[in-house]
């Protein structure tokens, strides 16, 4: 994907672009400095390409784990998605969100995986 297809992504209704690393490491394995890095610098990056502010990041691998979700809060973004396919409630914490992961299925697939967890 390019730049420009990407700010013409983050400019469409209803999708939001959120940050995932600079080189994709498993995060729970860096360094305190090395962790902050890949995280702003992610985040930095999007809201170049992007001109917006990206609030949102994902786990490389879903690999996270107390320290990281702390970076993460503490790199300013307002929630961070694991690989857990679990339900995602109101008591959830912000920065462990659960999250389906959606493969190229038939509606009527789709829809049995949203039940499921839903
Ligand atoms: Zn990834």
């Amino acid at each position: 994907m390019t730049h420009s297809e990407l700010r013409q992504l983050a400019d469409t209704d209803g999708v939001s672009i959120g940050a995932h690393t600079l080189t994709h490491p498993s995060l729970p394995l860096l360094k305190r400095d090395d962790l902050k890095r890949e995280i702003s610098g992610s985040r930095q990056k999007c809201e170049e390409i992007t001109g917006r502010r990206v609030v949102g990041f994902a786990y490389p691998f879903g690999d996270f784990d107390g320290s990281t979700a702390n970076a993460v809060r503490s790199a300013g973004m307002d929630y961070a998605v694991t690989t857990l396919p679990r339900e995602a409630g109101p008591r959830v914490d912000p920065f462990r969100l659960p999250r389906v992961t959606v493969a190229d299925w038939g509606e009527a697939d789709f829809r049995r995986m949203v039940l499921c967890y839903g």
